[in-house]
């Protein structure tokens, strides 16, 4: 890149899916020199929805499908490789009321003469009695990235819904639970023609039609769930080990809310076929405008056409303080490697990060520091964005402690005796003692003032 990039960004994009990746390519290759703001906790995860769904077989371009996680490293990559600049963090507030326009992020204000918004849609909840209970103990919103907790293997399960999502993950389920019960509460499905076919013609797929889940039952962790029919009358109990939710998004428009005009869900309001918002210099992309299509190439494509708008704003304005390249072509992409298991040969008693369980046994009964163990399983979209964290945590503190990652697909019973429930799970060990348990993304910061407590 030439010059520095100038006080007021040309361009912000806040949210990192399909649609807030284009819209960064696209500014990037048109020398805006974007600035991303990815999320990190607020409104799912980084890279959006495609992070907790595993084979994607409808994105143009990869005949035999790809995995959710690693389209969206593919997208990250292309957009820093033509020089989009990322902050992860939580946008925490976004003020419209006068141009250039303010965000607060990661402690600082940045301001902007443009910002699309990208920031999509969050998994729904049912809200019901006794979910908050059983959350993490047999309830989950994402069948892909704990499905293949030892908890659920060979038991029963159910998912609740009706539309792709649903679908998607009873199948999915299938490779761990013995049966799967998928409750709709309709007569019939929502999802694509090709899915709902792929449901109904599995002999391991039970489909309870006008049914609700009503209420949880069981001890330390989920045992049945009680099913009502369309009127709210109790009907049959479910004896399973685990429920999955899968009942459709609501928009992630809180950093907005009374400043654009949304509509009776939520959703961004635009102009007709435009990304354009009821702000000027403002635009949307994807799903936090979109309750209609709501797919990664139509969040890709929206996300393009934001930028392309936004570029001719910025010029029409004459706003735009474009870089110059010192290459016409930059570097090639860097995408994540995985991380190889470290067999007698290989393991290295003083390397930062390696995986499986010999490591682990190693280090835990060998090394003196602080020791971070993360589970993982491959198709874990969450993992791909807390191990980076976990990683540059240890980075920092230049070898003071170590981590190593357990794939939960290749190790279940070192899982099991963990009493791992789901991925990511973080154990902090010191001394050989438990000192700390995470579930889920957390904060770097947090793992990091874990681990300095110990030193
Ligand atoms: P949808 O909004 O399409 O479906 C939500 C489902 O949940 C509906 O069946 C709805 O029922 C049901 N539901 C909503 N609230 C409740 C509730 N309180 N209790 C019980 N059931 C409830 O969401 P999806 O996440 O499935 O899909 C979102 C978009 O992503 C879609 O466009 C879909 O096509 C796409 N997608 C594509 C995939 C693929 O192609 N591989 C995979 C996954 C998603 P009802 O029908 O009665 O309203």
């Amino acid at each position: 890149m030439g010059s520095a990039a100038a006080a007021v960004e040309n361009l912000v994009v806040i949210g990192s899916g399909p649609a807030g990746y284009t819209a960064a390519l696209y500014a990037a290759r048109a020398n805006l020199s974007p600035l991303l703001i990815t999320g990190y906790q607020d409104g799912g995860i980084p890279g959006g929805q495609l992070m907790t769904t595993t084979h994607v077989e409808n994105f143009p371009g990869f005949p035999d499908g790809i995995l959710g996680p690693e389209l969206m490293d593919r997208m990250k990559s292309q957009a820093v490789r033509w020089g989009t600049r990322l902050i992860e963090a939580d946008a925490e507030a976004l003020d419209l009321s006068q141009r250039p326009y303010k965000i607060q992020v990661d402690g600082q204000t940045v301001v902007a003469h443009s910002v699309i918004l990208a920031t999509g849609a969050s998994a729904n909840r049912l809200h019901i009695d006794g979910e908050d209970t059983y959350w993490s103990r047999g309830i989950s919103a994402c069948a892909i990235c704990d499905g293949a907790t030892p908890q659920f293997r060979k038991a029963e399960l159910a998912v609740v819904g009706g539309g792709d999502s649903a679908c998607e993950e009873a199948v999915y389920l299938t490779k761990y639970g013995s049966h799967v019960h998928l409750i709709v509460r309709k007569d019939s499905l929502r999802a694509s023609r090709a899915m709902a076919d792929r449901v109904l013609a599995n002999p391991q797929i039970t489909v309870h039609w006008n049914r609700q889940v009503g209420g949880f039952g069981g001890d330390q962790w989920l045992e049945q769930l009680q099913l009502q029919d369309s009127e709210g009358s109790a009907c049959e109990t479910l004896a399973v080990k685990g429920l999955f939710y899968a009942i459709g998004h609501t928009p992630n428009t809180r950093l907005v809310k009374g400043q654009l005009e949304l509509d009776a869900k939520g959703y961004l309001v635009i102009e007709g076929g435009s990304p354009n918002t009821s702000k000027e210099g403002v635009f949307a992309a994807g799903d936090v405008a979109d309750a209609q299509w709501r797919q990664a190439i139509t969040a890709a494509a929206s996300g393009c056409q934001a930028a392309l708008a936004a570029e001719r704003w910025l010029s029409h304005h004459d706003l735009a303080v474009t870089v110059s390249r010192e290459e016409v072509e930059p570097k090639a992409a860097e995408l994540p490697q995985p991380t190889t298991t470290a067999t007698e040969a290989d393991f290295s008693a003083d390397a930062l990060w390696q995986g499986g369980s010999y490591a682990l046994r190693r280090l835990y009964h060998e090394s003196p520091k602080p020791l971070l163990v993360t589970y993982t399983s491959p198709s874990c979209g969450p993992c791909h964005v807390f191990k980076p964290q976990l990683k540059r945590v240890l980075n920092e503190l230049e070898g003071a402690a170590q981590g190593v990652e357990i794939n939960l697909e290749d190790e279940p019973e070192i899982a099991a005796q963990a009493g791992v429930t789901g991925t990511p799970t973080v154990q902090l060990f010191y001394g050989k003692e438990l000192k700390k348990q995470w579930r889920g993304v957390q904060q770097r910061s947090e793992v990091k003032q874990a681990i300095e407590a110990l030193l």
